[in-house]
């Protein structure tokens, strides 16, 4: 038997007693309020209207050259509003809350993407918006947490543990039990207690669904290999999970950062182990004694120190595959798409950018290999300055 809120072995719900009722409640109103066509006419008319969807799907001919293999094409999410896809899910995830009544919405953030884009629905929809950032984050991230005041949200600082993104999530988590009657939590990727796996995926599956309807105009059914970077796995499994029944191969691409030693990357997947963090059993970084290890990445947005359960499972059953790739090399196909493409990509989508290039230069040119490029890079030019000034 199937047991609810898993995939495989992973995902579960290992919270407090205290939090049960408030993944109850959510789960019950996506069951309903979040299946219902009101509810769904609704979402497609912001997604189309507001956000500016569906994004393109583009050839990118001269990358495609000068790899000299197969072709080359591009989901273009840095097209959506606030310039990523993280603003799919808080469509659906905020949009939901107001129809279950809730006037306050909490987050967390660790480069301030998903800070941004639940600020930005929040004024869509006049509701409270408290995002939980540590310390060192809004240090590092001052231009998205203006966006985020600026668009009427309050900022708070987070000073335990590393002070960066898991000690966020902890205490937004921690704050929802104590104001769960009026308040909805919104996370931001395919981690976290059951729902939110199911619920983001289902948010962000309008990727992959897209693709499948915008790949016939190249006469094709599916491309031959799907790449997709991989934080949490949001914008993975959003163009995945609709290519799970076919033949395209899907490859995710963890950061892996200067080194293979634990501390020096953020490959869950690659160099982490089976355990339990944030309410769910997934692949963590973590010493020997299982405590977790804050990841690193040149790309603010992947450097969490776990993944999704899906992902694990899809690693696990070996549908899908997932590989590393460095900082180095993230930074050089962040130029590498700039110049040839005229498209500046975020330092996360780079490090899928990076691994495409690698496989395709290798394949016959009929073939075709897919890139989600899962948001704009404006927000790393400064940080990429700051590398080279390093190098
Ligand atoms: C946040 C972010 C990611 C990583 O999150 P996922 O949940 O793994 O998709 C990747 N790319 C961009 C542009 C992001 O903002």
């Amino acid at each position: 038997m199937r047991k609810k809120g898993y995939f495989g072995q992973f995902g579960g719900q290992f919270v407090p007693e205290l939090l049960m009722p408030a993944l109850y409640e959510l789960e019950e109103g996506f069951n309903t309020i979040g299946q219902s066509p009101e509810f769904k006419d609704e979402l497609t008319d912001l997604l189309h209207n507001y956000a500016g969807r569906p994004t393109p799907l583009y050839f990118a001919k001269r990358l495609t050259e000068k790899t000299g293999g197969a072709k080359i094409v591009l989901k273009r999410e840095d097209l959506n509003h606030t310039g990523s896809h993280k603003l799919n899910n808080c469509l659906g995830q905020v949009l939901l809350a107001h129809k279950m009544g809730k006037k306050n919405i909490i987050a967390e953030t660790g480069a301030g993407q998903h800070g941004v884009a639940t600020a930005t629905v929040c004024a869509l929809m006049g509701l409270n918006c408290q995002v939980y950032m540590g310390v060192e984050d809004i240090k590092r991230q001052q231009l998205n947490v203006l966006r985020m005041r600026l668009l009427g949200a309050e900022v708070t600082p987070v000073t335990s543990g590393t002070q960066t993104l898991k000690d966020a999530t902890s205490e937004a988590m921690r704050a929802w039990i104590s104001t769960v009657k009026h308040t909805q939590y919104v996370l931001g990727s395919v981690v976290g207690p059951h729902p939110f796996p199911l619920m983001v995926r289902e948010f962000q599956s309008i990727i992959g669904r897209e693709v499948r309807e915008q790949i016939t105009r190249f006469g094709l059914d599916e491309p031959d290999v799907i790449v997709a970077c991989v934080g949490g796995g949001s914008n993975a499994i959003g163009i995945f999970f609709p290519f799970f029944h076919s033949n395209a191969e899907l490859v995710g691409v963890e950061a892996g950062g200067y080194s293979e030693r634990i501390g020096d990357n953020a490959a869950s997947i690659n160099y982490g182990k089976v355990g339990v963090f944030h309410g769910e059993k997934s692949y963590f970084l973590q010493d020997e004694n299982g405590q977790i290890i804050p990841a690193h990445s040149v790309a603010a947005g992947l450097d969490y120190p776990g993944v999704g359960p899906e992902h694990a499972y899809y690693a696990e059953s070996g549908r899908a595959s997932y590989v590393t790739v460095t900082d180095a090399e993230a930074i050089a196909a962040f130029k590498l798409l700039s110049h040839t493409e005229g498209i500046i990509p975020a330092l996360e989508s780079a490090h899928a950018v990076a691994h495409a290039v690698k496989i395709a230069a290798d394949m016959q040119k009929e073939k075709m290999v897919l890139i989600n490029l899962s948001g704009r890079g404006d927000k790393d030019s400064q940080s990429l300055q700051t590398e080279e000034g390093r190098a």
